[in-house]
């Protein structure tokens, strides 16, 4: 791993002990300094491989997850907040009052409005107003936000959606930091802190060579699952495995059986890679495994769908 890495090395403090540990928590300030730097870097329009996205969103966002940063370090979430939030996602986000204990949870209105102020200086205008016009109407926030946990993103303002994923996910974080351990970890297909969809899957190197765990979308969260099964269906059957060249640090493992595939990011082959700014930058690979009829388990919380 890198020095600089979000993930710690190893406690070495029982040698000759194989841990696998089932859950690695980032470490938040690292995560967001890395992501931004690595999305400054994309908004050079001269990338060798090309993106696929303007330059300007790319800009955006790392201003973005500069403020994600800044309210860690300046704002750090309370031992209430983090419970109130971990009872929530214990709940599967299915209670019927879930818009209303959103309401009443400032937390992440407050993280949302901060990152909107950060954001002042590099947007215009018309759309800052936008931004804000959603603070005057919580229950409209709430309600939204609430669609986001649920899963249910085509609902949801296009113009709202990265902003208040990105508070949620702020909050989030620092809520499911150092979660105890649960049961099912193993098998999980979604977060199992706070029930997100993954990113990706990262194969890690370093004093973890081969492992590889899965990257929440929310919560930044990894956790471990055995490589050669299929993290949907759990099946081995009809596993295959698609790359666009020879030792590229991305390969997408897709599922003759239950037709999914998910994203494997090689951290043994490429340590600087970031699994969320990597994800959105490069998606040749998605549409040509999309194209074979596969549906995608990750998610990326910088692109919506619809
Ligand atoms: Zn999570
Ligand atoms: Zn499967």
């Amino acid at each position: 791993m890198r020095p600089d890495s979000d993930i710690v090395p190893l406690d070495k403090r029982t040698p000759g002990v194989a841990t696998i540990e089932p859950l690695i928590f980032p470490q938040l300030e690292r995560l967001y300094a890395r992501r931004a730097e690595k999305l400054r870097a994309l908004a050079d329009k001269d990338q060798e491989p090309p993106v696929l996205l303007n330059g300007e969103y790319f800009l955006f966002l790392s201003h973005l997850v500069e403020g994600q940063k800044g309210l860690v370090e300046q704002s750090p979430l309370a031992e209430a907040d983090r419970a109130s939030i971990r009872a929530l996602a214990a709940g599967g986000y299915r209670q019927d009052e879930l818009e209303d204990t959103l309401l009443g949870l400032t937390v992440w209105q407050s993280a949302y409005a901060q990152l909107v102020e950060s954001l002042k200086p590099h947007l215009q205008p018309d759309i800052v107003a936008d931004l804000l016009a959603g603070l005057e109407t919580p229950a409209v926030l709430s309600a939204q936000a609430a669609l986001l946990l649920r899963g249910q993103y085509d609902q949801v303002d296009p113009g709202l959606s990265v902003l208040l994923w990105a508070a949620l996910s702020v909050c989030w974080a620092q809520a499911m930091s150092q979660h105890e351990d649960m049961p099912g970890i193993g098998r999980a297909t979604h977060c199992p802190c706070c029930g997100a969809r993954p990113v990706a899957s990262l194969v890690l190197g370093g004093d973890r060579e081969g492992l590889r765990y899965l990257q929440c979308s929310l919560c930044e969260t990894r956790w471990h699952r055995v490589r050669g099964v299929c993290v949907n269906c759990h099946s081995s059957a009809d596993l295959q495995y698609y790359t666009l060249s020879e030792k590229a640090p991305d390969q997408a493992e897709a599922c003759g059986e239950c037709k999914t595939y998910i994203k494997v990011f090689r951290l043994d082959y490429d340590p600087e890679l970031e699994a969320v700014s990597h994800n959105l930058a490069y998606q040749l690979l998605d549409s040509l495994v999309v194209q074979e009829g596969f549906t995608h388990l990750g998610f990326s919380p910088f692109a919506f769908p619809g």
